[in-house]
């Protein structure tokens, strides 16, 4: 009997587990895996090496009732984090094709989950890559050194490049900005453990941001994506929000969604930055307004972008198909849950605003628990507080004063974004 893979899901029974450690167990769609109504497209799953509980170490073979084969490589990331690996994806689309190269320095993972599958890293023909990310495309460097594949990636993601890793585009003209900044600072001045603790993280990204230089002066055989181009049975669309150059992939049954759409993750929207002053020049008209390929507005519209397809499609992400020994295979209907997620969180802020508190930080500190705002918890959180501002200072639900403190105008006109988005898919 097909059961719903969240809750009560039989493959997180430890002997479940144990069975499928033991060797290459199959697993038909009608065992528990996924529910075939919501994903009709699926045909079959097999573990073709068992990782461990979060699925580092794993490579996964999928057949979709179209018969077209993926096989999802599990690469590590260069420092822990709670995201859990990346998935790589391999198919075979006008020659062996990787969605996402992985993290820096996971070569020898991927050439580990290659062999398993019986290729080598010379059979890839071309690599694209979903958004540049250090964990989708620290590795990129490495393989197409190995491989001589064809580098294919959003338009965007070649200007950025250049680009250093840790480049923040905070906007210092954004009253929103203003407490981030002054944040920073303090944060970057203070002699605190942080500084150091930054100083050390960033040292560990330097081959990234070299690897990243190797790319533009060494990589000749590129390909930009735009917006509803196509290449045999896979078609493109560009989603930015999480990150200016994201694409998703629609192919037969499923959806790649790099971290665009996640089971059991809310993406991190991104702030409304602004253009580095020597790419303005460069960058193509239509993506000259940072306002439209930044910040949560952008990234919800893109959420409802993905969900005008069929959204019964599976959704392949790049991370966490596989966590806490169980496989989270969702359809397009998670975009509903994220868009959602952020509805309640804009819900949440406005009703702190009208309560009197103005302050973004003072607005961070009432929505977030205090183990949250911890050393760079801060941070992150006070990031996504001023990027759900920024969505209601577009929706007119919110003045911004001078000193960068906002105002309730009482409107909730965000509801009516939000409505539109959920039930127009
Ligand atoms: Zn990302």
């Amino acid at each position: 009997m097909a059961l719903e893979i969240e809750g009560s899901n039989p493959s997180a029974h430890p002997i479940f587990i144990q069975m499928l450690r033991r060797g290459s167990l199959s697993i038909q769609s009608g065992s528990s895996l996924w529910n075939p109504s919501t994903n009709p497209y699926l045909k079959d799953l097999e573990i073709l090496k068992n990782g461990d509980e979060d699925g580092y170490n794993m490579v996964i073979h999928i057949t979709l009732e179209s018969s077209l084969e993926i096989f999802a490589i599990s690469l590590p990331h260069l420092l822990p984090n709670r995201t859990g690996p990346t998935w790589s994806y391999l198919v075979n689309n006008d020659g062996w094709t990787l969605i996402d190269a992985g993290p820096y320095g996971a070569l020898p993972s991927l050439e580990a989950g290659l062999g398993i599958i019986g290729k080598k890293i010379t059979d890839i023909e071309r690599v694209i890559i979903s958004h540049g990310h250090q964990d989708h495309d620290g590795n990129t460097y490495d393989v197409i050194e190995k491989s001589g594949a064809v580098l294919w990636a959003q338009e965007m993601y070649f200007f950025f490049l250049g680009q250093h890793s840790s480049y923040s585009g905070l906007n210092s003209d954004s009253l929103l900005h203003k407490s981030i900044l002054e944040f920073r600072n303090h944060t970057e001045n203070s002699p605190s453990r942080l500084k150091s603790d930054y100083a050390k993280y960033r040292s560990r990204f330097r081959g990234y941001d070299e690897s990243r230089q190797k790319i533009i002066k060494q990589v000749s055989q590129i390909h930009t994506i735009k917006d509803g181009d196509s290449l045999d049975k896979m078609t493109f669309l560009y989603t930015p929000g999480h990150s200016v150059d994201e694409i998703c992939i629609d192919m037969d049954g499923v959806l790649f969604t790099g971290d665009h759409i996640l089971p059991q993750i809310t993406p991190h929207p991104t702030i409304v930055r602004k253009y580095p002053a020597d790419l303005m020049d460069k960058i193509p008209d239509p993506y000259k307004d940072a306002n439209n390929h930044y910040g949560l507005y952008c990234y919800l519209s893109s959420l409802g972008k993905a969900l005008k397809l069929n959204n019964r499609k599976t959704v392949l992400p790049a991370h966490r198909l596989f966590n806490n020994n169980k496989f989270n295979i969702r359809n397009l209907m998670r975009g509903k849950d994220i868009i959602r997620h952020h509805s309640t969180r804009l819900k949440r802020i406005v009703n702190v605003i009208e309560s009197g508190v103005q302050s973004p930080p003072e607005i961070t500190r009432k929505l977030f628990p205090p183990r949250k705002l911890v050393g760079g918890g801060f941070f992150a959180a006070l990031s996504e507080i001023v990027s759900h501002l920024e969505m209601l200072d577009k929706t007119k639900d919110i003045q911004i004063l001078q000193n960068g403190n906002v105002k309730s105008t009482k409107q909730n006109n965000f509801l009516n974004v939000i409505n539109q988005l959920l039930n127009d898919h």
